[in-house]
């Protein structure tokens, strides 16, 4: 068994006269332009309102130079309205399950890397992905999952897509209906195309790879030596890769605190603009994880500061307008504070969070459980995620019926610039939430979910327009049987 060989034939073909997609120049430009005007401003967020494609780096630079505090309340405000016109009031969340840290890369900012030798080394065996996957599905209630796994040739392509079909076949009795989880998403190393190929049909949802940074000269000095994640090109291309294998659902993102934060936005909006310009499909999710402290390693703690949480707040609404179709995942990396802050602006979080090897199932202990690749900020359960949100005003979905019914692709970008998909995406709301409360909430997540889902029914029977009286009776129809214990009925 070996790691996927860096092949530099493979990304050959995407270069532009030998350069790559990140223009550095252009993009350093940007950012030293002066603050815009507020006329500028205006008319770059009412051209994100429209809902196309990604906006152009320039614009994603203006928008970071605002400083102006009643400006930047107007981004903020821009930003939650696209939100809301692309996904409605909905957060979908989902749930990592880390099953191994063998590496053999040496990223100098996280706790599973080779050289690390404080570190335990585990890989979850099927039974144990199994006894995972039954408490994640069967007694807190998730349907949707992230795989995780560094970079090794024991958990390479055929052990990830092994684990999936384990996964899918969890069923688990619940109070009144069962829980499964029905799409598993997967954040592991860049694969070549016969590799991302084995994922594609062991039924990958989607596939996420983060850049770290886009700046060329960080990259080399955080990823040193001659592992495969040395190389930058294997890994700015591997989304590229996965269309060639019949992925076409993928997500991408960086990692905030190791360098200039204003840049590695611009290198994602550069990146979503590249897929869609080449493949008419941009990315599904961004994501923008802040570095956290690390075990084994102090360059997290040096880089803490880099991002504050201001300015963690104005790139979360810059990329929510710059790429205004895409999903923008917050993580339980932040504090539950910062997460209330932004949450407005985000499509998905995760909840009831363990990144320890086998932590859910607590297979090797509750203190090993607790030794993980980073430190968390919120370490909430899912039940008091899920009524906090209710009481703010956002329902909890656990659709994922999107890929199921083939609304991937091509076809889901036009949906949702549409604004089309986010009618589908209340109703799924609705009929999940339905689910989960019936299933796993405590009293008091209960109460408040009642009242906010009656409220969502109530918006649907108004809403005439957007949701003919056919679409309401199916609506009824699928609710009441899921009170009766039916589950996964979706539009
Ligand atoms: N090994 C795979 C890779 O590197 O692509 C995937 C798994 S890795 C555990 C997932 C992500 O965790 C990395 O891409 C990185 O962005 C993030 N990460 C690593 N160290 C971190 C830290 N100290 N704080 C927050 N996130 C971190
Ligand atoms: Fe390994 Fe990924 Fe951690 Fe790097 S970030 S050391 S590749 S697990």
């Amino acid at each position: 068994m070996q790691t996927t060989t860096v092949n530099a034939d493979s990304y050959a073909s995407y270069l532009n006269g030998g350069l790559d997609f990140i223009d550095d120049a252009a993009l350093r430009r940007a950012l030293a332009a002066p603050a815009p005007s507020p006329e500028r401003v205006r008319e770059i967020l009412a051209r994100s309102l429209e809902v196309s494609e990604a906006l152009p780096p320039e614009d994603a630079a203006a928008l970071m130079a605002v400083e102006d505090p009643g400006l930047l309340e107007d981004i903020f405000e821009a930003a939650r309205a696209v939100k809301r016109k692309v996904y409605d009031n909905r957060v979908v969340t989902f749930a990592p399950l880390y099953a191994s840290n063998l590496c053999v890369n040496n990223c100098l900012y996280c706790g599973f890397r080779a050289g690390n030798d404080g570190a335990v080394r585990r890989k979850l065996t099927l039974p144990e992905i199994k006894a995972e996957a039954e408490v994640l599905a069967g007694t807190i209630g998730h349907k949707r999952i992230v795989f995780v796994t560094g970079e090794h040739p024991a958990t390479g392509a055929q052990y990830i897509a092994d684990a999936m079909r384990e996964i899918y076949a969890v069923k688990v009795k619940t109070r009144r209906g069962f829980g499964q989880i029905r799409r598993v998403n997967v954040n592991a190393a860049p694969m070549n195309v016969e590799d991302l190929r084995i994922l594609k049909a062991g039924g990958i949802g989607t596939y996420q790879v983060f850049q770290e940074t886009y700046d060329r000269a960080l990259y080399a000095k955080l990823h040193q030596g001659t592992t495969p994640k040395t190389d930058f090109r294997w890994r700015l291309y591997v989304m590229h890769r996965a269309f060639e294998a019949g992925i076409d659902d993928v997500a991408i993102g960086a990692l905030f605190g190791l360098g200039n934060w204003k840049f590695e936005v611009l290198g994602l909006v550069s990146h979503a603009r590249e897929l869609e310009a080449r493949f008419g499909i941009g990315p599904h999710t961004i994501s923008f994880p802040r570095m956290e402290a690390a075990d084994g390693t102090d360059l997290p703690a040096q880089s803490l500061k880099n991002v504050s949480d201001a300015d963690f707040k104005k790139l979360v609404a810059v990329l929510r307008l710059s790429v205004p179709y895409a999903g923008i995942i917050v993580t339980a990396r932040e504090r539950p504070e910062t997460i209330r802050e932004v949450i407005g602006m985000c499509t998905q979080r995760d909840a009831s969070t363990r990144i320890g090897i086998g932590a859910y199932s607590e297979r090797y202990g509750k203190q090993e459980a607790e030794r993980q690749q980073f430190m968390l900020g919120d370490t909430r359960s899912l039940d008091e995620v899920i009524g906090e949100l209710a009481g703010l005003g956002h329902i909890t979905s656990f659709c994922t019926s999107g890929y199921r019914c083939g609304r991937t692709g091509d076809h889901i970008m036009k949906l949702l610039k549409s604004g089309h998909e986010s009618r589908f995406c209340k109703l799924n709301a609705v009929l999940t939430f339905r689910e989960w409360l019936d299933d796993f909430a405590s009293d008091a997540t209960r109460a408040k979910g009642e009242a906010l889902i009656k409220k969502e029914i109530a918006e649907i029977r108004a809403r005439e327009k957007d949701f003919p009286p056919e679409t309401v009776k199916l609506l009824d129809a699928y609710y009441a049987r899921i009170e009766a214990g039916e589950r996964d009925l979706c539009f």
